[in-house]
Parts: structure tokens; C-alpha cells; sequence
């Protein structure tokens, strides 16, 4: 998931909990890191929220 603490991104997986180590300042950095270290990104239709996955849990 995606939240904004202080007027920052922080990326973390909702699978395991796990948080990025860049905090962002733009949504596009944080597209790009997604992008650089393999993470993935998931619409849930249920909520309609962006579910965000790290490398670990992608796929599953
Ligand atoms: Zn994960």
C-alpha cells in the first residue's frame, strides 16, 4: 500500500508488511522504484485501493 506521512510516499507490500527503503516526495519515484527493484502494483476491484506487492510476494 501506499500511504503519505509529512507530505511523503511510503511504499510498502500488503502481503508481508514489507517497507521500501526510499521515501518519496513524488508519486512518479515511486513508479520508478516499483519498476527498478520489482515490485507490483494491483487493482482491488472489491475496494477499488491499489494493493502494491514486493518482489517477494508478487504473483501470488
Ligand atoms: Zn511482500
Amino acid at each position: 500500500m501506499l500511504e503519505r506521512f509529512y507530505g511523503k510516499f511510503v511504499l510498502s507490500c500488503s502481503c508481508c508488511g514489507e517497507q521500501a527503503e526510499d521515501k518519496f516526495s513524488k508519486f512518479d519515484e515511486v513508479t520508478q522504484y516499483m519498476r527498478n527493484n520489482g515490485w507490483q502494483s494491483e487493482l482491488d476491484e472489491d475496494n477499488d485501493e491499489w494493493q502494491h506487492f514486493c518482489p517477494e510476494c508478487k504473483g501470488k
